[in-house]
């Protein structure tokens, strides 16, 4: 789980940093492309001006106009503004202009609306037409104007002699429609299609800004986003920077939906990559590390919950699991040798090395169990040593102890493997004989009496020997008798009847009166 959250958040975090590093790069892009676009619409409209403008200082510096402007003439009126000779060079006005601002000479033609430019049309603009005769003008001026439903532009300039003597005598000023074959020219040229609009109103998302060209001035472009559809518009100004007309430049963004899409690929095939990764990995650490190390765990708590501590857990890998495994197992075997040591503590007697009375009593209710499946005869021998007491007391306590050990001695000499002879009490000892019946069990208790005696160990204080003997019972599981309880019950009866009964001796209990 943590590791897909992991591969996710990795997935997540590059696709987010893709985004926000190529979304702005892919705008700027546009941004910039865009602005060209409107340069080169704005520039043709400059260029315009640039082309009239050249012809206007022709005409400026031109000794004849020089002249005509001093003393008005109709020679020169009739030879060069007349209206057809205005046609050939694409005019639609000529004005003459005196330095107080008073008209010299005027001719105006038809235009595309049927209608002849006026004098007055001219004359609204009166002071930027003579502005060139301000030094710091440079002696010219160019513009847009729109005096009626035609969109025109002219070029003023001041008249000076061709060899630059003398005082300026005027403005000349030239007038030309822009037709819609110069607008055809413009689109042409900057290879961008383009709407000349009345002047409209925008709702611009954003605004930029455009520098200044050779005569029209700096500028704002109004911008409006669409997801798929970009607008410039232009608010062409006149000679008085009023605007007179709006320039719509419609543009595609496909510069910026390609890129959309190609950070969506990139962005697919990344997120694809890291999942893809991310599950290999998740696959391999779940087969490799989380099965095994599931598998060890069950066995270890089945090895816990059974106390099987002899069984190893099963990882025969050479890597770390695999060390693991080793380790668990070795750590497995101490437990096992401890378990064992501490089981074989808990169910000896220290003094005689004897079974004690625990283990006797473990091995009673297994054999009677076993027994009971089996119908086999089960017997048990209950034995006290006699006046033991005394023993102690005449010979000491440490002799007292070693001839518990000597008795012990002479059980296990006297039991056969199956047999289990026990210490049960401070010098009260027990044998149990599986597959015994009470006679056959008679006779060993009588046998392990008589080693006793040949043992000789001299009692001085006994009653009934010079030297150390023993009393036991005898009891046999019968017919309704299946308790262990009532098993030893009845053989302590029959040692106390063989105490009761002169001492160094053996009864059964079915043998009690
Ligand atoms: P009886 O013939 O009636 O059995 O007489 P007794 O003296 O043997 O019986 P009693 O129960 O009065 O005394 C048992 C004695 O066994 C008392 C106790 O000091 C002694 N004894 C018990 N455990 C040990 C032991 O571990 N070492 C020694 N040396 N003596 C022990
Ligand atoms: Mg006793
Ligand atoms: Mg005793």
């Amino acid at each position: 789980m943590v590791f897909l959250l992991v591969f996710m958040g990795m997935a997540g975090g590059s696709i987010w940093h893709l985004q926000t590093s190529l979304g702005p790069t892919f705008l700027r892009m546009e941004h910039d492309n865009a602005l060209r676009s409107a340069e080169r619409v704005v520039g043709g409209l400059d260029a315009q001006l640039s082309n009239l403008n050249t012809l206007t200082r022709d005409w400026a510096f031109w000794d004849d106009m020089y002249q005509y402007a001093l003393k008005p003439n109709a020679a020169f009126e009739s030879s060069n503004m007349g209206v057809e000779s205005m046609k050939n060079i694409g005019l639609i006005g000529v004005m003459v202009l005196s330095p107080e601002g008073a008209i010299v000479g005027f001719q105006g033609a038809v235009q595309s609306d049927a209608q002849a430019l006026r004098a007055e049309d001219l004359t609204a603009y009166k002071a930027q037409l003579m502005a060139p005769l301000k030094e710091a003008q440079h002696g010219q001026q160019c513009g847009y104007l729109q005096p009626r439903s035609v969109l025109l532009f002219l070029c003023a300039s001041r008249i000076s002699r061709s060899n630059g003597s003398g005082e300026p005598t005027g403005v000349v000023v030239m007038v030309r429609e822009l037709t819609a074959a110069a607008l055809k020219e413009i689109e042409n040229q900057s290879k961008e299609s383009f709407q000349l609009l009345p002047l409209t109103q925008s709702t611009a998302d954003e605004h930029w800004s455009e520098a200044a060209l050779t005569h029209l001035p700096a500028s704002r472009l109004d911008v409006n986003y669409s997801a798929s559809a970009l607008t410039l518009y232009y608010h062409l100004p006149d000679l008085a920077g009023k605007p007179i007309r709006t320039v719509r430049l419609p543009l595609t963004r496909a510069l910026v939906e390609e890129g959309e899409a190609v950070t969506f690929r990139t962005a697919r095939q990344m997120a694809t990559i890291a999942l893809v990764t991310g599950a290999m990995l998740l696959l391999a650490g779940h087969f490799w590390l989380v099965l095994p190390i599931a598998r060890l765990k069950r066995d270890i708590r089945s090895i816990h919950k059974q106390k099987a501590w002899d069984t190893a857990v099963r990882q025969n890998r050479s890597d770390e699991v695999g060390a693991l495994a080793r380790e668990i197992n070795g750590l497995l075997a101490v437990i096992h040798s401890q378990v064992q040591a501490l089981e074989s503590l808990s169910m000896t007697d220290a003094l005689t090395g004897l079974p004690n009375r625990r283990h006797f009593d473990q091995r009673l209710a297994d054999e009677i169990r076993r027994v009971q499946r089996k119908a086999q005869p089960l017997s048990v021998l209950m034995f006290d040593i006699d006046y033991f007491k005394q023993y102690n007391d005449h010979y000491g306590h440490p002799s007292g102890d070693v001839a518990l050990q000597k008795f012990a001695r002479v059980l296990r000499d006297c039991t056969r493997q199956v047999d289990l002879p026990a210490r049960i009490g401070g010098e009260e000892f027990a044998v149990l004989l599986p597959d015994t019946s009470e006679a056959a069990a008679l006779l060993i208790a009588e046998k392990i009496l008589q080693t006793l005696r040949n043992a000789e160990l001299p009692h001085a204080k006994s009653q009934v020997s010079r030297v150390l003997t023993a009393s036991a019972g005898v009891a046999s599981l019968r017919e309704g008798v299946d308790a262990a309880a009532t098993l030893l019950a009845q053989g302590d009866q029959a040692l106390y009847a063989a105490k009761a009964a002169g001492r160094n001796q053996a009864l059964i209990f079915s043998g009690l009166a």
